[in-house]
Formats: structure tokens, C-alpha cells, sequence
């Protein structure tokens, strides 16, 4: 590629331009291709309780398992799918799987209680999604108190009150909202008296923080996560931990005072299949230790 000033009109453009967009157009075609021939997945990453580590839910993670180039991760497919419009329907086919996955899971005893969280774009917030999402729990009888709509603070930046209204027509249906990645980018606690939030995530990076750099660090890290989780408890909102890894991370968090934590010290998000599959010999483990 030629790279050209601007003085003269021309357009300015370098090879890691050409590359950017031939990269482009290659995860577009992904993604229509992905939507014709069905290879959205929503895999599942359990979140457990820190007192006792059993499994509350899980969370649903958009994978495109591509036949020749494998399983792409949603960080791209997402900041694309946004740009070009297709969100919307990547958003629903995967709002369908995840959905599907927990009426699977529910046949299992003792997941039939668990909860499911559901990441959504800022743009799905339309004025559909309240009726689609009502159509499929009533499809598969799942009730909406099962159901946790993960959004992050891009949506509530869009201060837009059709998403304000869609909100809380989901809150007021039974589902509940989660603040995710909470404590990185604009965070506003202002958002938890603004919006009808009942479960606030905390970003993975407070996690990494607790167990590197130095002491000082370490402790003043420390005192967020207790000032967040103090803070969302007053406002009446369980706290989850992200990007749990070791059991250092574990312990301190479970002291520090948070309820819910996930990482891959518990598990890795996984295709339902295997997820199935772990947690069936789990309970084979346990009734044979009764036995
Ligand atoms: P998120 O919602 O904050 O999800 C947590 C991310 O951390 C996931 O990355 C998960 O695989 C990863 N993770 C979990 N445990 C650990 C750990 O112990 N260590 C580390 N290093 N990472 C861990 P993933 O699956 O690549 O998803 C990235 C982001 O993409 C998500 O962040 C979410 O913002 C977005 N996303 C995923 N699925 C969807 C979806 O269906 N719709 C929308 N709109 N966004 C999605
Ligand atoms: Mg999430
Ligand atoms: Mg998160
Ligand atoms: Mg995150």
C-alpha cells in the first residue's frame, strides 16, 4: 500500500490501514457466515459463592466457533458487530443459546436454581428485548428471577431514557441487573442510585491487584474492594469478584467481604456439553462420598 499526505486531497492511508480493514471485512463475513450456519455459542463460566465455593450461576460467554479458524472471542466480534449494526442479531442468537443452555442445565439436580448472566451491548437495549427475552423463559419455563442482565457502564452513560425505561421494565419483570467490570473506565457510583442495579461486578484488574506489586499496592487495593463492597451493600447489592485465579485471590476476597467470585481457579467458561459433563461427576463424586 502507498502512504500519501493529505496536502493535496489525496487520501491518506498506510498498510496497517489496509490491514485493519481487510481484518474487518474478514470478522464481517465471520459473523454473517457464523449467523447462517449457526456457530454462536454462549459458553458458560460457573460464578460461585466465597463462603463455600458451590456454584450460584453462571455467566454466558459469546464464543464463534469457526470450523477452519477455531473459537474467536467476543472482544472483537463485539466492537465490530456494534459498528456495522449486526449486533442486534448476534446479540439475540446468542441471548437464544445462553437461554437454551440454562433450560439444559436446569434438568440437572441442584442447577435448577441456579441463575444465569447474560451480557448485553448498549444497543440491544431496544424496545423489543423486554418481549423477546419474556418469550423465550416462557418457551422454556424458566422464570425471569433466574435471569441476570450484565450490562456495563456504557450503557448507563447513554443517559437515552428509551434504554433507562427498557431497564427497568426488565427490573420490574423479575430480572436482575448486574454492573459489570465495575470500578474501571467512567464509574459513577451515582449509577447505583440512578438505575435499578442489584448485583455490582468487580473488575478483574482489583483481583490482579491483590496478589502483585508491591505491599503498599497490595493494601490500597484492598481498601477499594472493601469501600466498593461497603458502598454496594449499603445500596442493597450483592458484590461479585472477577478473574479469581489463585487461592490467595480467594481467601483475601472472602475476607475482604464479597459474596460471589468467578476465575478460572474455579473453572474456565466451557461449551455446556462439558459443562454438563463436570458437573454430573461432581454429584457422582459427592453421593459416593455419602455412600
Ligand atoms: P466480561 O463480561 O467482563 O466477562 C469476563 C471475561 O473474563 C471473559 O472474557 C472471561 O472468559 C474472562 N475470565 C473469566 N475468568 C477469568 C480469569 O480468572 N482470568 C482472566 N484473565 N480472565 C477471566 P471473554 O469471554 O473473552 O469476554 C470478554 C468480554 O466480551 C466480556 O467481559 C463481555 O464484556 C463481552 N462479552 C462476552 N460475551 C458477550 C455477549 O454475549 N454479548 C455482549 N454484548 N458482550 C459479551
Ligand atoms: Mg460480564
Ligand atoms: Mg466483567
Ligand atoms: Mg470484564
Amino acid at each position: 500500500a502507498r502512504k500519501r499526505d493529505g496536502k493535496n486531497g489525496m487520501l491518506v492511508f498506510d498498510t496497517s490501514m489496509l490491514d485493519s480493514a481487510r481484518e474487518r471485512h474478514e470478522m464481517e463475513q465471520n459473523i454473517e457466515a457464523a449467523l447462517k450456519e449457526d456457530w454462536f455459542e454462549a459458553y458458560l463460566q460457573p460464578i460461585v459463592s466465597l463462603g463455600d465455593g458451590r456454584i450460584a450461576g453462571f455467566e454466558a460467554l459469546m464464543r464463534l466457533n469457526h470450523p477452519e479458524k477455531g473459537i474467536l472471542s467476543p472482544a472483537k466480534i463485539i466492537g465490530i458487530a456494534e459498528e456495522n449494526g449486526s449486533i442486534a442479531r448476534v446479540g439475540e442468537r446468542v441471548l437464544e443459546k445462553a437461554i437454551g443452555n440454562l433450560a439444559r442445565l436446569t434438568q440437572l439436580e441442584g442447577a435448577d436454581t441456579t441463575y444465569l448472566a447474560i451480557n448485553f451491548s448498549p444497543l440491544q437495549f431496544t424496545e423489543t428485548l423486554p418481549h423477546k427475552l419474556a418469550a423465550l423463559l416462557l418457551k422454556h419455563h424458566i422464570s425471569p428471577a433466574r435471569i441476570v442482565i450484565e450490562i456495563t457502564e456504557a450503557v448507563l452513560m447513554l443517559d437515552n431514557p428509551d434504554v433507562h425505561a427498557v431497564l427497568k421494565q426488565l427490573s420490574e419483570f423479575g430480572c436482575r441487573i448486574a454492573l459489570d467490570d465495575f470500578g474501571t473506565g467512567y464509574s459513577s457510583l451515582s449509577y447505583l442510585n440512578r438505575f435499578p442495579v442489584d448485583i455490582v461486578k468487580v473488575d478483574q484488574s482489583f483481583t490482579r491487584s491483590l496478589s502483585t506489586g508491591t505491599a503498599d499496592v497490595r493494601r490500597k487495593s484492598r481498601m477499594l474492594i472493601k469501600g466498593i463492597r461497603t458502598i454496594s451493600h449499603q445500596m442493597g447489592c450483592t458484590v461479585v469478584a472477577e478473574g479469581i485465579e489463585t487461592k490467595e485471590q480467594w481467601e483475601l476476597l472472602r475476607k475482604l467481604g464479597l459474596d460471589y467470585g468467578q476465575g478460572y481457579l474455579f473453572s474456565r467458561p466451557m461449551p455446556i456439553e462439558n459443562m454438563l459433563l463436570m458437573l454430573e461427576m461432581e454429584s457422582e463424586v459427592k453421593a459416593t462420598d455419602c455412600a
